[in-house]
This record gives C-alpha cells, sequence and structure tokens, in this order.
C-alpha cells in the first residue's frame, strides 16, 4: 500500500510500504479522508521529540476493511471514524476515567503510524460508526473532540464575554460551541482578513485584526476585560498578550499547542490580585460519539471550514509549505464526499 512515510525533520516521502495486519483486538480502516492537523506541522518541523520514522496523521474516517479475531462490533464493509488516542483502559488514571492521561498513552500518528495511508489499523475499543456522516466530516470529528474537551475545562457561562484568538478551523468550532453554550459576546482575533470573514459567518459578535490597534479595539468592545480567553494560535507570545484582556476573575484557555520547549513570563501577584484562572486542555476524553452526534445534526458546522482537497501524493509538498489556515484534508484512496 502507499503511505506517506516521515523519515525525520522535514523529511517525508510517498512510498510503497506492507499493508498492516490487524492484531487480535485492532480493525484495519481503508482511509478515505484525513485532515492535517496542526500538530502534524509541529511534527514535519520537528517542535516534539517524536520517534521517527512514523506515518502522520490521526483525523480520519474510512471503511473497516478487515478484523481481527476477538473484534466483536464491526465488521468490513462498516464506515468509521476512530478516538486515535490510543488508551489502555488497565493503568490508574484511566481507572479514573482519565484516558487523555494514560500511562501507556499511545498518540496515533505520534508514536505510532497514523493515518497518511491507504490503510492503518487501530483497537476496536477507539472505533466509532459514522452511519451516514460523510467521510469528510467524519474526518472533522477528532478535532471536534478535542474543542469539546477545552469547552468542558472552561465552561463559558450565560452572559459571558468570550475572546477567541485564532480564526482557524479550532477557533471557529469554538466560536460556535461558545455560541451554544450561552456566551453573551464573541470576539475573534486574527491576523488574516480571510478567516476573519469565516467568523463573521458563524456570526462572531466582533472580529478584530491583530494589528498594532488591537489592544485599543479590544478595549472599545468589553472596557472590563473578557471573561473567558480562548488561545487557538499556539503562538507563546499571544497567550503572554492575553493577560491583559482578561477580566478579573477570568480564565485563560490555553488550547493551541505551543512548542513545547515554549516559555512565557507572567506576573503571579496580579494572578493572585484579580483571581484569574490559566486552563489547560489535552486531547479528548470519552467524547467523540458527541461531536458524531454534533456534527450528524449540524449542531456545529464544519463544510466551510474545510480548505484545500489533496490526495496522498501531494503530501511532501503541502506540508512543506503547511502554515495553519483552513483545514486540508486528504484522500488516501481518491477523492470522496
Ligand atoms: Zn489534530
Ligand atoms: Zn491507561
Amino acid at each position: 500500500m502507499k503511505a506517506y512515510v516521515l523519515k525525520g525533520i522535514r523529511n517525508g516521502i510517498v512510498k510503497e510500504i506492507d499493508k498492516p495486519i490487524p492484531a487480535h483486538d485492532e480493525v484495519l480502516i481503508k482511509v478515505m479522508a484525513v485532515g492535517i492537523c496542526g500538530t502534524d506541522g509541529h511534527l514535519y518541523k520537528g517542535d516534539y521529540a517524536s520517534p521517527y520514522p512514523v506515518i502522520p496523521g490521526h483525523e480520519f474516517s474510512g471503511i473497516v476493511e478487515a478484523v481481527g479475531a476477538d473484534v466483536k462490533h464491526f465488521k468490513s464493509g462498516q464506515r468509521v471514524a476512530a478516538d486515535p488516542n490510543i488508551y489502555c483502559e488497565n493503568c490508574d488514571n484511566c481507572k479514573q476515567n482519565r484516558q487523555n492521561f494514560c500511562f501507556d498513552f499511545k498518540g496515533l500518528g505520534g508514536k505510532v503510524n497514523g493515518s497518511f495511508a491507504e490503510f492503518m489499523t487501530i483497537p476496536e475499543r477507539c472505533v466509532f460508526d459514522i452511519g451516514s456522516l460523510s467521510f469528510t466530516s467524519a474526518a472533522m470529528a477528532e478535532p471536534l473532540s478535542c474543542v469539546l474537551h477545552g469547552q468542558d475545562n472552561a465552561r463559558p457561562k450565560f452572559g459571558e464575554r468570550v475572546l477567541i484568538f485564532g480564526a482557524g478551523p479550532i477557533g471557529l468550532m469554538h466560536l460556535q460551541l461558545c455560541r451554544y453554550n450561552g456566551a453573551l459576546q464573541i470576539t475573534v482575533v486574527d491576523i488574516n482578513e480571510k478567516s476573519l470573514e469565516l467568523a463573521n459567518l458563524f456570526n462572531a459578535d466582533y472580529v478584530v485584526k491583530s494589528d498594532n490597534m488591537l489592544a485599543e479595539n479590544l478595549k472599545k468592545i468589553s472596557p472590563l476585560g473578557f471573561n473567558l480567553i480562548i488561545d487557538c494560535t499556539g503562538v507563546p507570545s499571544v497567550i503572554e498578550s492575553t493577560f491583559s484582556f482578561i477580566a478579573d476573575e477570568g480564565r485563560l484557555l490555553i488550547f493551541g499547542v505551543c512548542p513545547e520547549s515554549s516559555r512565557i513570563s507572567i506576573n503571579p501577584y496580579e494572578i493572585h490580585r484579580r483571581e484569574l484562572k490559566i486552563i489547560g486542555s489535552f486531547a479528548l476524553k470519552k467524547n467523540f460519539n458527541i461531536a458524531l452526534d454534533q456534527l450528524f445534526t449540524e449542531k456545529v458546522k464544519v463544510e466551510p471550514l474545510i480548505g484545500e482537497k489533496i490526495l496522498l501524493d501531494d503530501l511532501p509538498e503541502t506540508l512543506e509549505q503547511f502554515c495553519g489556515g483552513l483545514k486540508i484534508m486528504v484522500y488516501p484512496n481518491g477523492f470522496v464526499d
């Protein structure tokens, strides 16, 4: 089969490799659609430690090709997507329902081979039926699950003013869910005018270009600051700057993934005196089914978030030029809906 193999930092090729064989508890999936995540870009650039060679890709959907001997709930031909965070369910964290901190956590497309390939395997416990949902929409279930987890951690309350940095697919899903969760006013900041137009399409109350007027413009929108700030940029300097926009008792959700070795400086006195809260969010946790339901019922709309559509052979060049923006969707077995 064909796969995109990352052999080292900034060194990936599409090549023929052996088709994987599912272990007793695994499902072999023919990958139909797979989104490129910011994490894939970081992996490509070597921002995190990762064992090479590896096949990246973790936001996918496909068709069951074959199943291992002990697989009970799936059969070939079934349309599926999967939670790519492989947890063990046996360690002390998993037993306390904290699967995203599993001691044996294996992120698909990071520690183990992922979905930038024609076929891939994953344990049955991670797999979900997608019914008649399009493969493209189902490939958005993973990023949406992560956003849902972030919303659970920092849940906007009724009447709150929310400020979102970054109007890429993640920021725009947060925008939709903040509205759903009852935020009073949602402001979105980005450097890219096109992204801000999309934020308008999703009914942001205010969109603000990030330029040297930013602080002044945000002050006009919410003079007392914002109750919840969500960073979806993963840019340390942006995160550092957000403290001047948080209202007293406000919360900052660090959602975008910063480089592993990055540092910011904060004023602990300010955190104390203004009762600020800094909240993290890592991956997802047992909410993949909710994401699929939200996609199926179109409570969260993802179609406008999809940009370029490419084939596996286009991946080396696309990853070299990757710099965020709309979701790029890859179709390893040819274009489908
Ligand atoms: Zn992702
Ligand atoms: Zn575990």
